[in-house]
């Protein structure tokens, strides 16, 4: 390629040569990609080099716009600082008086913040701050602090601020949260418009379930609780519900069932995007505030995903049976808790087998939960990753493809932007409301313009189904 080729391709601004050359200028002391969008210098003044190295040893710096440096660096340099920024802020929020300190500490402009948090977490900044304030808080609150010192050592400077964040993303307010030390009992308050019918429908998917109980208005639930079977009765009632805890401690309890609900994500930003949309703005009229219950803990997703993977909904509400039947702790309700990823990873394909599952998915299944169990796939953690790694991560498990990384990453730990694109519910549920059934690609197509709420379209296009859908339960 000669100079005068480079010059046309920096001139033209075209973004196929970055990465093949760097621009310097002399004039101006700094080195570009070929599609910087800065004013072009005068053809004099221009140099060419191959590497960043080269430039710098030219005593050139790189470009704050077009940032060439970050170019040459890759993807998992900014994974990497995704991860170093999140861990920094969870270690000590009270430290990071806004998210100016954020971006000071990342050593990045709060445009770039906000693309690393979007990209990344599937957050801005400023949400992923209030989320950690409040998590930090609870974990203060649980070692007996009083909320007001909670409130300042997580990072608040309002008291009111605090009691109100706290309250939305919990549902308790602080002093309430504070005495669930050794109780077995609490009322939480719920968002305005809350549809706690379809959670109840999501929780009644099973019929025969022997770990869930719906009813009218209350759930029963067993599920382990700090490594123990413990059963939480859910009664809804109002704009509250009434939570009891039989076994384990209600702490834990707590965010087990905050998760169950969905109630720490907030809804308004999504619907407040798709008010006026053609696509999905009646369907997500008729559903206003619609949450995603989450499993009680990351694990139970991951293990109703590859259970679920390409068969009916039907047949893998069987199999979750089964399996819980068979290797769930027993409560003394009568009810099972899912079994734990270690009571999975101690049994064997054969055991699978005589529940009816498919060799290759017993095969998956127990690889899974090996590798949660021995800890090269760390679930716990895996929120605090890029979305980006974890999905990596996932990956590395044997069986485990995209869609079911979107679902786990959507019920399991979330993450707000997920699209399951090959999901047959969702293809169904975006037939009905636009009168053709796209395909995987088509789906993604269509579903980009609500990005980054992309996990809430998808639930609210898999709610419109009506109930007795086999794909509804999902
Ligand atoms: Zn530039």
């Amino acid at each position: 390629m000669t100079d005068e080729r480079r010059f046309q391709a920096f001139e033209a601004r075209d973004a196929a040569y970055n990465g093949k050359f760097l621009t310097g200028v002399v004039s101006t002391g700094i080195y570009c990609l070929p599609s910087c969008p800065a004013r072009r210098p005068n053809r004099d003044n221009v140099r060419f080099f191959r590497t960043p190295e080269e430039a710098s040893k030219s005593g050139l710096r790189p470009c704050r716009r077009c940032h060439p440096d970050w170019f040459y660096r890759g993807e998992e340099w900014y994974e990497n600082l995704y991860e170093r920024t999140v861990a920094c802020v969870r270690k000590d929020p009270a430290v990071f008086a806004g998210i100016s300190a954020i971006g000071a500490a990342a050593g990045i402009s709060r445009t770039a913040l906000n693309d690393l948090f979007r990209v990344h977490g599937h957050e801005s900044p400023a949400a992923f701050l209030r989320r950690v304030r409040v998590e930090y808080a609870c974990r203060l609150l649980q070692t007996g602090m009083k909320p007001a010192d909670a409130a300042a050592g997580a990072g608040f400077e309002a008291s009111s601020a605090f009691h109100h964040q706290f309250l939305v993303r919990t549902g308790l307010t602080p002093k309430a949260y504070a005495k669930l030390r050794g109780a077995d009992r609490f009322t939480l308050r719920l968002p305005a418009g809350y549809r706690f019918r379809e959670v109840l429908d999501f929780y009644g998917r099973d019929l025969e379930s022997v770990s869930e109980q719906v009813f009218p208005d209350e759930i029963k639930k067993a599920l382990l609780l700090d490594g123990r079977a413990a059963m939480v009765e859910i009664v809804f009632g109002g704009s509250a519900a009434s939570v009891v805890v039989d076994g384990g401690n209600a702490f834990d309890a707590h965010r087990a069932v905050v998760r169950m609900l969905g109630l720490d994500a907030d809804a308004s930003g999504f619907e407040r995007h798709c008010a006026d949309d053609a696509l999905l703005g009646a369907v997500v009229g008729r559903q206003r505030g619609l949450r995603i219950p989450m499993t009680p803990e990351p694990w139970e997703a991951l293990a109703w995903a590859i259970i679920g993977q390409q068969i009916s909904v039907k047949a893998a509400v069987v199999l979750r049976r089964e399996l819980i039947a068979a290797l769930g702790r027993p409560h003394r309700s009568g009810l099972r808790a899912h079994p734990s990823a270690e009571d999975v990873a101690k049994t064997d394909v054969g055991t699978l087998r005589r529940l009816k599952f498919s060799r290759s998915k017993a095969e998956y299944l127990i690889a899974a939960a090996k590798a949660v169990a021995g800890g090269e796939l760390d679930l716990s953690g895996m929120r605090d990753l890029s979305a980006k790694h974890a999905a990596r991560l996932l990956r590395n498990v044997r069986g485990v493809g995209p869609w079911t990384v979107q679902y786990v990453f959507l019920r399991g730990f979330g993450f707000a932007d997920c699209l399951p694109a090959g999901d047959a519910g969702l293809a169904r549920g975006l037939e009905r409301i636009a009168g053709t059934r796209p395909e995987a690609a088509a789906v993604q197509q269509m579903m980009a313009r609500y990005a980054p709420y992309r996990s809430l379209a998808t639930y609210h296009v898999w709610a419109s189904l009506k109930q007795g859908d086999e794909r509804n339960a999902f």
